[in-house]
């Protein structure tokens, strides 16, 4: 989330305990108004549902009720590494928490039995298969726990992107603990996987809270993708040292992908889940401590994934829907300072994708229920490929997708941190023209060809097979003879993607007519076309030198070499030692003592006391 703007100052009729501890555990001045909302009904145990995007700050949320009260609450979460890194955050801070998982030696796992015991943590993680053993469920008895946060509950939904049988389990927790508080947390959308998580969870009465998924300091950008690693190049270059994220489809793509930029000179590794746990572990780390600074991954990097000053996440292929692509892209900038999202897109990905989704569909023993799942995971895909090819404002699209409203669109000059709204995409004028002479011809030609032979056909080609077909004859032949055949390529796949085409399904595919595309043809509905065009020449997003003069850059790249030291020596993400805003704020304002620092955002009272000596000695050299 950018900065701090439009968070609500906790007013005195708050808790002021809230406001104490967040300034001396965590170091913040105030909570984002969703949080204090998602806190009141965590101190009250009041079920809840609340809805906030990736690095909208969901985690504080159920990290500060227990530790006021003085309770041992339990938070469900699907990933090791998730739970993990939340716990070595916590440490950090002097917070005590712990995590049950499957990763434990016998002896850590002793530890935090003996912890639980002696009722020594205020959080307690743990993964859904492991919560509902009846060791774990006595435990919880004894422990007299009366509220859990259940994070990415989502995955209790199928019709999400993300389910999760195990996280079915959790419906048992609504009548196994009557008297606990639920807190259901999820970044999801749609209104029918948050009434599923309602219905699963037996949620009584819930506050459904909703926070803004806009990220306003993130800058959206959707390319033709035409030269992977060039492209992919060229947005790395507008970070120079800083973290990136590569997104591909394919274990394959990304270590082809990751070599070539290592070529190039960048710091780059690969990442997927073909490669042992302890490969992926090395690589998770390193990334973590700074000693790494582009991932090329494929979507199994990521949650878990916290590292707070990601600059850039590349799409190498289209994400699977919109709540994948927000989640993907919100791995960027969750410090709030600028950072940019560069989708590199291709329709044949789109196709790729489906192909995926049908085989998953043979290969399942359900059919039916495959079938039903596939349905909806089309759709998602459709919706995703419509923002990927419409030239409408980035964050406009993404907040209508999320049902919210966004009014920065309106104003003059746009959002300002998206291609459209930045004027680098340049839209067709008259496209609904040129998309009637698109769709003509394929009813003209028997709506019976594939892409490729439609292009002929209105580039007015005199091959043979088009003479054969009689096609040079009809009205259509010829009808974009002026424009490109690629463009008019580009603006078949555009139609499919906003579904006035469909295209059949299998290896030699058919186009279509919709009856979207039928209304265009009729003059009943308009759409949208952009011109193709090659990779955007500007870099927008705003580096960080822009916040820092030469003198405090010197100071800010000491600090973040004092940091990853740090990392290293703990084994822990450099993230958790000090977040980059942190930084930046102590290289600007140089604070000459303790209790200066003590002020900046990001410094607790425990941090202030493990690394403020040191800091404030760097400081001092640069002064
Ligand atoms: P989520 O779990 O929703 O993806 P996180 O809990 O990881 O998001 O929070 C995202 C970032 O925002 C973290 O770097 C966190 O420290 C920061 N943050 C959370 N709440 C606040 C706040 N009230 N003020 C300042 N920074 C915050
Ligand atoms: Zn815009």
């Amino acid at each position: 989330m950018s900065g701090d703007h439009g968070q609500a100052a906790i007013t005195t009729d708050d808790d002021p305990r809230v406001a104490e501890a967040l300034r001396r555990v965590w170091g913040f001045e105030r909570l984002r108004p969703m949080q204090a909302a998602a806190i009141a009904a965590g101190l009250e145990r009041r079920d809840a549902l609340v809805v906030m995007p990736t690095g909208g700050g969901k985690s504080l949320c159920y990290q500060l009720p227990p530790l006021i009260e003085g309770r041992t609450d339990i938070v469900v979460s699907p990933l090791i590494a998730l739970m993990q890194d939340q716990v070595d955050g916590l440490t950090q801070l002097g917070y005590p928490a712990a995590a049950l998982h499957s990763g434990l030696s016998a002896e850590a796992r002793g530890e935090v039995e003996r912890g639980v015991r002696e009722g020594r943590y205020r959080l307690l993680y743990v993964a859904p298969e492991r919560l509902v053993t009846p060791w774990f469920l006595e435990t919880v008895d004894r422990m007299g726990t009366t509220a859990f946060a259940i994070d990415e509950a989502h995955c209790i939904s199928q019709w999400g992107h993300d389910f999760r049988t195990d996280y079915r389990q959790l419906a048992t927790l609504r009548d196994r603990f009557p008297q606990a508080g639920i807190h259901a947390y999820t970044a999801t959308a749609t209104p029918r996987v948050r009434e599923d998580i309602v219905a699963q969870l037996g949620l009584r009465d819930p506050a459904v809270l909703v926070g803004t998924f806009d990220r306003p300091n993130l800058t959206y950008r959707v390319l033709p993708r035409e030269d992977l690693r060039g492209q992919t190049l060229e947005v790395l270059s507008r970070h120079p040292g800083e973290a990136a994220i590569v997104y591909c489809l394919s274990r394959k793509d990304t270590e082809q992908l990751a070599a070539a930029l290592k070529v190039a000179g960048v710091k780059a590794e690969h990442y997927h889940a073909g490669l042992s746990a302890e490969l992926r572990h090395a690589t998770q780390d390193r990334f973590a401590r700074e000693a790494t600074d582009v991932i090329v991954a494929t979507v199994a990097f990521g949650m878990g994934i916290d590292r707070s000053n990601v600059r850039a996440v590349v799409h190498a292929c289209i994400p699977k829907s919109i709540e994948n692509y927000q989640q993907e892209t919100g791995r960027a900038g969750r410090d709030g300072l600028p950072a940019e999202c560069v989708l590199l897109y291709s329709p044949a990905d789109a196709m790729r994708l489906e192909r995926l989704i049908d085989r998953a569909v043979d290969e399942a023993p359900d059919r039916g229920v495959a079938e039903a799942n596939a349905e909806v995971q089309r759709g998602l895909l459709r919706r995703m490929q419509g923002f990927a090819s419409t030239p409408r404002c980035r964050h406009a699209l993404l907040a209508e997708y999320f049902e919210q409203a966004y009014e920065a669109a309106e104003a003059e000059g746009g959002c300002g941190a998206c291609d459209v709204c930045l004027d680098e995409v340049r839209g067709v004028e008259e496209a609904t023209v040129i998309a009637q002479k698109v769709l003509s011809c394929v009813a003209r030609t028997g709506q019976s060809f594939g892409v490729g032979h439609l292009v002929e056909v209105l580039a007015g080609a005199d091959s043979q097979r088009v003479r054969e077909l009689g096609h040079d004859r009809l009205s259509v032949h010829g009808l974009l003879a002026d424009t490109p055949r690629k463009a008019i390529q580009s603006y078949v796949y555009q139609l499919v993607d906003q579904e006035a085409l469909a295209r059949t399904p299998g290896d030699r595919p058919i186009v279509m007519l919709t009856p979207a595309g039928v209304e265009v043809m009729r003059g009943q509905r308009s759409v949208q076309l952009i011109r193709p065009r090659s990779s955007g020449r500007r870099s927008a997003s705003a580096p960080i030198e822009v916040h820092l003069g030469p003198a405090d850059r010197k100071l800010f790249d000491a600090l973040r070499e004092h940091r990853r030291t740090i990392a290293a020596e703990k084994g822990v993400p450099a993230y958790t030692v000090l977040h980059d805003r942190t930084l930046i704020e102590i290289a600007k304002r140089r604070p000459g003592h303790a209790t200066a620092l003590a002020q900046l955002h990001g410094i607790g009272e425990a941090k202030l006391t493990t690394y403020g000596p040191g800091i404030l000695e760097l400081v001092a050299e640069h002064g």
